[in-house]
This record gives structure tokens, sequence and C-alpha cells, in this order.
């Protein structure tokens, strides 16, 4: 066994993990209606007798809602079942007026595919058991604090449309299922068939987690945690499920299959029901819904379609812009910071440069919000001008962060910026005329500098820059000023 293997090792169990992650597909209306798919809108206010569940009314499918969940299988590598068949899978909650939800049980329109994570610089491969569609329920809300004794519910989102992915148990560690979360979310926008909002529910995630003594090949009793509503959320709820299984056996006791809600703050799981099989749910194949067809047509339509996903275009960043992996990671992280990058490598033809400073400065005003790579206030053509004019030295590093700043937190136009003004010195006797009054003016530093105090080079430099307004280039003034005063040395 590898040593990374064994790190995910605790007191001599080993954790299994799958998770099931359920993405709200970003189509204008529901799955099987007409109504409105938006977050957000006053409660009660999206639905009609199909979404309510009211007796007669009959359901249509969404055929967008097909297509993105087409093309996520796709992006994920899997298989479409060209014949796929939803099913009633029947259960009682507040907030599920219909008594079911429209599902798919064994027939899904998608199998298989592979989602490569990257945990501590080893590449795993993780599997993707299926993908299928099915409608959303509405929602519970339980107004904490707010003196409202009653619970109330909004079913603006009952019958929107989700995919469920499984994920195949191939996950060891908390790590590496954060790692695969991101890695679906960073897919699913890419693909651009959801937000990958959390905090909104528009991405949720169950997990599936057991233990079992290292060398074991048979999996543990497993149990599901639920109500994890962030990533971070997600890694902690599951090193407490961790621990607690694994003490539980340490101290004789056995785990029982059971379904648990994470308290975030708390940071405890707390036992819901027992875990339901399968037939609990009385799955049968929806009566009002004919089987899912699709073509061998539109199934090559859709997969045109697919946008270049995030591995194979961080490998071309590398090959096309001579940029490091390190680099091509960061930059392909989400779509728009990919493509913006792109933009600005062309224009600059420095692929290298155009990284440089759009993982620093440009990022440092994403991340403090004055600056969003999905909805650029700067074009990427006026920050490849500001690289070029450094890039040719026609002006200083520093000046063109100060250029950088003036377009993006300033909202300047780039006619506004004052390059003209700003020009680096490149006229030698100019700055070897600057240095030498410099260094006449400063008898005293002279002296300790040749008396072997070399450091002092740097008062000098400080001093020309600033006689110069920053506009010499650096390495000139370095290079000229070393000349002159080691000739001092008689
Ligand atoms: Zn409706």
């Amino acid at each position: 066994m590898s040593n990374t293997e064994n790190k995910n090792v605790i007191d001599g169990y080993e954790p299994v993990i799958g998770l099931e992650v359920h993405a709200q597909l970003v189509t204008r209306t529901k799955i099987f209606c007409g109504c409105e798919n938006k977050y957000g809108a006053e409660p009660n206010t999206l639905t009609c007798p199909v979404c309510l569940g009211l007796p007669g009314a009959l359901p249509t499918l969404n055929m967008q809602a097909v297509e993105y969940g087409i093309k996520m299988i796709l992006a994920l590598g899997g298989e479409v079942r060209q014949r796929s068949i939803f099913s009633r899978k029947n259960y009682f909650y507040p907030d599920l007026p219909k008594g079911y939800q429209i599902s798919q049980f064994d027939l899904p329109i998608g199998e298989g595919g592979v989602i490569a994570i990257d945990v501590d610089g080893v590449t795993k491969d993780l599997g993707v058991t299926r993908l299928h569609l099915e409608d959303d329920a509405g929602k519970s809300l339980h107004p904490e604090g707010s003196g409202d004794k009653y619970s109330r519910i909004d079913l603006n989102r009952c019958g929107a449309p989700l995919i469920e992915i499984v994920s195949e148990p191939d996950m060891r560690s908390p790590q590496e299922a954060y790692a695969y979360l991101s890695k679906v979310k960073q897919i699913l926008q890419y693909v651009g068939v959801c937000t990958g909002d959390m905090e909104k529910g528009h991405l949720r995630c169950d997990a599936n987690i057991s233990v079992r003594p290292v060398g074991q090949e048979k999996f543990g009793t497993k149990t599901e945690l639920k109500n994890m509503n962030s990533f971070k959320g997600v890694e902690r709820a599951l090193n407490f499920e961790i621990s607690r299984q694994i003490k539980t056996l340490k101290e004789g006791g056995s785990i029982s299959q059971q379904t648990l809600l994470w308290d975030e703050k708390k940071q405890v799981a707390v036992a819901m029901r027992s875990k339901e099989e399968a037939n609990d749910y009385r799955y049968f194949p929806e009566p009002d819904l004919t089987p899912l067809l699709v073509s061998d047509s539109w199934l090559e339509e859709v997969r045109e379609s697919l946008p270049e996903l995030p591995n194979a275009r961080a490998s071309r960043f590398v090959t096309e812009y001579g940029i490091p992996e390190y680099d091509a990671g960061v930059l392909t992280d989400t779509r728009h910071l990919a493509e913006y990058f792109e933009a600005v490598a062309k224009k600059s033809a420095d692929g290298k440069l155009a990284s440089n400073w759009i993982m620093g400065e440009l990022s440092r005003y994403a991340n403090g919000g004055e600056f969003d790579f999905a909805a650029p206030h700067v074009t990427a053509d006026d920050i490849a001008h500001v690289i070029g004019e450094v890039k040719a030295q026609r002006i200083s590093a520093s000046f063109g962060k100060q250029a950088l700043k003036e377009l993006v937190a300033e909202k300047k136009a780039l006619s506004e910026i004052d390059f003209a003004g700003n020009q680096m010195m490149s006229d030698t006797g100019e700055i070897e005329s600057i240095i030498k009054n410099v260094i006449s003016a400063n008898a005293e530093p002279l002296e300790r500098y040749l008396a072997g105090n070399v450091k002092l080079i740097g008062f000098f430099v400080g001093l020309i820059m600033k006689e110069t307004k920053g506009k010499a280039d650096p390495a000139l003034v370095n290079k000229i000023l070393r000349e002159k005063l080691e000739s001092r040395r008689t």
C-alpha cells in the first residue's frame, strides 16, 4: 500500500465515502410545467395545478432540462441512455404536495463517467455511477428567532428541474469528497447548466459513509448524511461521522443504517430516521409520461455544443501559452476567468506576462469585489495594452499597476490614463547626469560606500528614483550607478 493511501487510515480504519449531488438546472421554466424557475420570488407566487399536484393536472417534460442533463453526463464522460423512464418516488412530506417525486429509477438518462481530482498533488479518478433527472420539492421555512411559532411552506421550488449525480463509493477521505464536489461544481458551471451556488440551495449534497478495518474488502454499514450547506460543512460533517463510527466500533458497538442531519451550529450529526430501502418508496413508472427518447442526431448536436472542459483547457493553456501547470490550474478555475485570460494572452502575445498580471493584480481586485471576471468592466484589450506598455519598457511596472488601479478601481477609460506623462526615461545620458548629481550631493554616504558599506547602493537608487519620479528603468539605474560608484575608487 502506498503512503498516500495510508494517510487516510485512522486508528486502523479506512473511511469509504460516496456522494449524491443535486444540481438545480438554470432552465427558464420548471421541469414539468410552464411556471418560472426562479430563486427569491415572493413565496407561493410561482405555482400552477401541475407543480401543486392538483387532481387531473398533467406533466409535460421540459426538453431544455433534458438537454442540460445530457450535456452534463457527456461532460463527465458517461453514457447517455437513449431510452429512459420516469418513475414515481412516493413519500409523504409537508412540502411535497403531489405525495411523490417524479424521478428516474431503474433506467436513468445517464450512466458511468469519471471525475479526476487532485489532492495534495496526487491525481485520482473517481467513478460516477449515474445521472438522473427529477423534480424538486418545495421548501419548509422554520424562521428561527423571529418569534414565529409556525413552520411555513413555500412551494415555488416545487417542480424545479434537478439532476442527481451519484458517485461510486470511491472516496477515502473528507478531503477527496471536498475535491470531488469542487470538481462537479466547476464542470456544472463550465457546461452552463447550474450556478453551483450551495448557499441558495442550487447545489446540494448528501453523503453515504462507512468505515472498515484496513485490509477488509467488504464495506461496513453505511449511514447517510444530509443537510450540509457548504463545501466546508460537508468536510466537517464527514470528519465528525467518521470519528463517531470508528469510536462506536472500537467500543464494541455496531453501526446502524440511518439518516443523519448535520447541525452546522452545534457541529454534530443528529439521527433523523432509520434509512429507507428503495422499496419503501414504492417506485413505479410514471403513468403520465411516455418513455424519454433521445435521437442519435440530437445526441450528436448536444455533444458538439459542449464547451472545452477545465482539464482539457488547462493542458492546452500550458502548451499554447507556455505557462506553468500551476498557473493553468488557477486560470481555468472558472470558465469566465479562463476566457478572460485567453483574451488578454492573445492580445498581449505574452502568456506568462498575462498570467502574472491576471493572477496577481487583477485577481486581487476580483477578491476584493472590485472586479468580476464574469462581468468585466475593463476589457481584455485594455489590460493587454497596459501589459504591452510594461513589456516594451515604455512605462515602469509600478506605473503599470497604477494604470490598472485607475482602470479597475477608479473606473477610468484607457484614454484618461497619462501614459505619455509617465514614459520611462530611456535616455542614458539624462539618467547619467542625474546619477552624477546625486553622487556629488552625497559625499558622506559615498565615503561610507567606498569604505565597504556596499549596501548603501540602495540609498542612492532610492534618491535617483525619487529624482526621476520613478520613471527611470531600475535595472538601467543600477547598472550605471554601480559603474559610477566603482569609478570613484582610485
Ligand atoms: Zn407549475
